[in-house]
This record gives C-alpha cells, structure tokens and sequence, in this order.
C-alpha cells in the first residue's frame, strides 16, 4: 500500500477586497521570507497605491525558537502563523494565502522525508494551487525566490519551481516577474574574514548548515533597484514581527540605516533585462 498524497487546502487570511489597479504578489515559502527578504519593497509598493498578497508555501514548523517565544502559543506553527498575521498588519497585506504544507527543514533532517513536507508535494500539485491564486489576482507583479532559494533552503528552492510552473501554466500572464537577490560584497568580506579566522565558509550560521561560499556563487545579478528609503522605520517594524527568528535584532546604528536598509534588489525575469540596473519604480 503506498502513503496518499498529501493535499492540504489554502487558506486565505484577507484583510480587504481587492480594488486597487495595480497588484504584486509575493510567493515565498516561510513565515518571515517577505519580511526579511522584501518588507520595504512592499511597503514601497503599498505606499504607491498597489495591493500587495503574500502566497506563504508553510507555517515554518521548523524554525528554531528561543522557549519563551512558546509561552502563548502551543507550538511553532501556532507561533509562527501569528508572527506572519502580525507581519500582515505591519506591512498592511491585503491578504496572506497559506498553501498549508509542512516546513521541510534544511537537508539531511528527518523533516525531509514528512508526508505533509512541502518537498513531498508533487510539483504539479503546488503549481496549480499557486497558478489559480494568480489567475484569481491577477498581478502586474511578481516576485518569488531564485533558483538556489538564496542560501539553498529546500523549501526556497521547491517554490522556486512551484512558481515558475505556475506562471507557465496560469491563464493570467504576469508582464513583469523577479527573484529576490542581494549583493554579495558583504558575503565576499564574511567569506575571507572567516578563512581569516580559520573557520569553514560552508558551515556557517547557528546550525552550521549554511554554506556561504555557495550562497555567493549561486546569487543572481541584481538587475533592479527599489528605493526604499522611505519606509525604513515600517520595515524594521515588520521584521520585528518576525521576533521568533531574529526579526527584532536590529544593530545598525541609525545613522546607518540608510546604507544597509534604504534599498532592496531584485533579478528582472520577465520580461528578458536589457543589461545594467534600473530602478523599479511602483508609482511609476
Ligand atoms: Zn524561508
């Protein structure tokens, strides 16, 4: 006898009707993944007049928490799913669309091989959830992770494929899609201050499971710039929302916000980039 599939229902947390003209949607797999990886481009384009949908693959079962952060809750998911409602608040989402799988944690844990594991799903499965999502928003917008899912995370890398599935398959067809990228000059100065230090490069982060040298290497080119000067105080706001996973550990001095937090970068996939950076600008 084989294990039925796994196919859980989405559900929609709405905060308002749709009736603005113009429409992003985010698809990422992680409560916590549109705050830390993209706050002040939404911020950016709801300040611009867009409607703004996260597509949210899990609940982010396995994210490591400190205990007290399980005080009120009664288990990560639960902590978690209120972490992202409050993120909702913060960056004022119109809706939050939960695909309901399980996280998958990173490779080589036992949480890999879970029925309900968003990389058990059958691909197909998880693009026609997402395609109808598309078709039902129809977005001008939409950004989702590269092929690497940033630092390699199974779950980042499964809607990575999910989403472009979807794309191809939705009846909507969506002008203008991105990944999500960063520079990697930082990354370059970790790197060799960390050989410096004699310490491994590919076993970096609190569980030794990131391996930097390759996040650099697979990181793709940044094509487009979002000013995001003018939300920074609201970004670091959503993030904190995020306190569970480190959201409300922000160092940078004030006078530095401007440098680290005053732009987000993107790879343009569609339509083809024509070489060189251009900004994004969603009041365009
Ligand atoms: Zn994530």
């Amino acid at each position: 006898m084989t294990a039925s599939v796994y196919r859980p229902q989405t559900e929609h947390y709405e905060r308002r009707s749709v009736t603005a003209a113009k429409r992003l949607l985010i698809v990422y797999a992680h409560p916590d993944d549109e705050a830390f990886g993209n706050a002040g481009i939404i911020l950016a384009a709801r300040a611009a007049g867009h409607e703004v949908h996260y597509i949210c693959a899990t609940r982010g079962e396995c994210g490591t928490v400190d205990e007290h952060f399980l005080a009120e809750h009664a288990d990560v998911r639960a902590l978690r799913t209120a972490e992202q409602i409050a993120a909702a608040e913060a960056l004022d989402l119109g809706a939050v669309h939960f695909l309901n799988y399980r996280d998958s944690n990173m490779p080589g844990t036992p949480d890999n091989q879970h029925p309900e594991a968003l990389v058990i799903a059958p691909l197909a499965d998880v693009a026609e959830r997402v395609a109808s999502i598309i078709d039902a928003f129809q977005p001008q917008y939409l950004i989702t992770f590269p092929p690497y899912g940033g630092y390699g995370h199974p779950d980042h890398i499964a809607i990575h494929h999910a989403t472009l599935a979807a794309l191809a398959q939705a009846t909507w067809q969506v002008p203008q899609v991105y990944y999500s990228t960063f520079s990697t000059t930082l990354l370059r100065i970790i790197i060799t201050g960390m050989r410096i230090l004699g310490k491994n490069p590919r076993a970096f982060g609190r569980n030794g499971d990131i391996d930097v040298v390759r996040v650099a290497e697979e990181a793709t080119p940044i094509t487009t710039i979002v000013d995001t000067r003018h939300v920074i105080p609201a970004k670091i706001a959503a993030w904190k929302c995020h306190a569970s996973q480190g959201g409300g550990m922000t160092r940078v001095p004030r006078f530095l916000w401007g440098w680290f937090y005053g732009s987000e970068t993107l790879t343009q996939v569609t339509p083809a980039p024509i070489g060189g950076r251009t900004t994004l600008r969603f009041d365009a």
